[in-house]
C-alpha cells in the first residue's frame, strides 16, 4: 500500500506540533502552567533554578536581602538533602521554594508516569521535611512537558510556574548580554527565570535589579 505524500506530511506536521509542545509550556497542551502574573501590575518575579548551590544561593540570598526582594527558587532534591540550611533561609527570608526533580536528569522527560510521579513526589518530600511547608510549586527541567508529567503533575496536586523571559544565563557567556536581554524585555507581570548555581549568578542577579529599579518595576512572588 502506498501512503499518499499528503497524508505523510500530516503526520510528520503533527509530530512536529506535539514535539514543539512539549518543549513551549505556554501553549499548555498537555498540563497548564502559569507562564505570566497580572499584566495590569508592574511587578515582576524573579525564579532561580538548579540549586540550592553551597557558594552562590547563599549570594543570591544576601542580595536579595538588600534589596528586600522575595523570590521562587525551584530546588533539586538531591542538592536540597546536601545542603538543606539553605533551603531553611529561603524560606526564613520569605521566600517560596519549589521542586525541580531529585536531580535534574534527561531521563524524566521521557520517564513513565509512574516514574514521574515517584520523582517528584521524592523531591517534594524533601522539600517539606526541610521547610515544614507543603510544597505545591513545579517547574519542569528544561521546561520539557509531556502527559507522563502532566498526569504525575495533576495526581500530586501541583501548580507548575513556567517563565515568559528566559534570561539564557547557562548559555550565555557574557553576563553582561543577559543582563541586558532581561532588561530590554521586562514587561508586567513577566516570571524570569534565572540559575543560582553560576559563577556569574551573584553579578547577573545584581545588574537585573538595577535594570528593574531604572525601569520602575517591583518584584512579587506568587
Ligand atoms: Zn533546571
Amino acid at each position: 500500500m502506498v501512503i499518499p505524500a499528503i497524508t505523510l506530511i500530516l503526520i510528520a506536521l503533527a509530530v512536529l506540533i506535539l514535539f514543539s509542545a512539549s518543549l513551549n509550556m505556554g501553549w499548555g497542551l498537555y498540563l497548564p502552567a502559569i507562564t505570566r502574573l497580572s499584566p495590569l501590575r508592574k511587578e515582576v518575579m524573579l525564579t532561580f533554578d538548579d540549586g540550592p548551590h553551597p557558594v552562590y544561593t547563599p549570594l543570591i540570598l544576601d542580595i536579595l536581602r538588600e534589596n528586600r526582594i522575595q523570590a521562587v527558587f525551584f530546588c533539586i532534591g538531591e542538592k536540597a538533602l546536601e545542603n538543606p540550611g539553605i533551603v531553611v533561609r529561603m524560606i526564613n527570608e520569605g521566600h517560596k521554594v519549589g521542586i525541580h526533580t531529585m536531580n535534574h536528569s534527561v531521563g524524566f522527560t521521557v520517564a513513565s508516569k509512574l516514574m514521574a510521579e515517584k520523582d517528584l513526589d521524592n523531591c517534594r518530600k524533601i522539600l517539606t521535611d526541610i521547610t515544614g511547608i507543603d510544597i505545591v510549586l513545579f517547574r519542569p527541567p528544561f521546561g520539557v512537558t509531556n502527559p507522563n508529567i502532566a498526569k504525575a503533575v495533576k495526581r500530586l496536586k501541583l501548580k507548575t510556574i513556567g517563565w515568559s523571559i528566559r534570561s539564557f544565563d547557562t548559555i550565555k557567556k557574557d553576563e553582561h548580554k543577559v543582563i541586558s536581554k532581561v532588561g530590554k524585555e521586562l514587561h508586567n507581570g513577566a516570571i524570569i527565570l534565572l540559575h543560582d548555581r553560576l559563577n556569574s549568578s551573584p553579578n547577573i542577579l545584581r545588574g537585573i535589579i538595577e535594570a528593574l529599579k531604572k525601569q520602575d518595576y517591583k518584584t512579587t512572588i506568587i
